[in-house]
């Protein structure tokens, strides 16, 4: 069972849904040629907890991919139930932020994009969500104010704030909420920044959620 860690607590918790939102940050739709979401409707994919990897882990290549992309995303915990959650109420059901990328078959995203079948096996796989520890949300952290970076091989690759999310923490979660209910465990992926590129077997990544947490992965050889 895949489990993340909550810092300064001794529970893991187990890790349930790990719901995405594609298309979150502008100048990233610019660089993919795709359109702005609807805020009310953000396009919504899955990871199964198969796909998580913990600070200091390996990442295998998937082997009908050539090409690997990363996602750096700013990643929110859910520590409460709930249904249909109004925005004005939808962070007092995090628990923690964190932060992870969205690995991507980008060669098999574009195909299965023409032949309309969904990103499953592109955005899915074994390992496509490395995650960091989470930091407790709490009076001081705004999860719609953060830094958050990506080194590969010790090379920033990407940079952002989550201030430029189209939908911010509480957006999301409300519209999440909607289809899904959600519980403790599962985690909420929230969109890229521009800056994405290709990493190649032997590659060391550093994501980090700055001033707050970092993880460290590296793509096996
Ligand atoms: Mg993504």
């Amino acid at each position: 069972m895949a489990t993340v860690k909550l810092c300064g607590f001794d529970e893991e918790l187990s890790v349930g849904k790990i719901i995405c939102i594609g298309a979150n940050y502008g100048r990233h739709i610019e660089e993919m040629g795709r359109k702005k979401p609807d805020k009310a409707d953000p396009m919504l994919f899955f990871k199964p907890p198969t796909a998580i990897v913990r600070d200091r882990g390996k990442i295998k290549y998937p082997d009908f991919s050539t090409e690997l992309h990363h996602e750096l995303e700013m990643v929110l915990l859910v520590g409460k139930t709930g249904v249909a959650i109004p925005v004005d109420r939808a962070l007092d059901h995090l628990l923690g932020v964190g932060v992870g990328i969205d690995l991507t078959a980008r060669d098999i995203q574009r195909e299965v994009m023409k032949k309309g079948f969904p990103w499953a096996v592109c955005k899915g796989f074994d390992d496509s969500a490395p995650v960091s520890d989470f930091i407790l949300l709490q009076p001081g952290i705004d999860p719609d104010n953060l830094d958050i970076s990506l080194r590969v091989n010790g090379d920033i690759r990407q940079r952002a704030n989550t201030s430029d999310m189209l939908i911010d923490a509480a957006g999301l979660v409300s519209a999440a909420s909607r289809y899904f209910r959600l519980e403790r465990g599962d985690l909420l992926f929230t969109g890229t920044p521009e800056g994405v590129g290709t990493l190649e077997r032997g590659d060391t990544l550093e994501a980090e959620l700055e001033g707050l947490v970092k993880a460290s992965f590296e793509i096996e050889d």
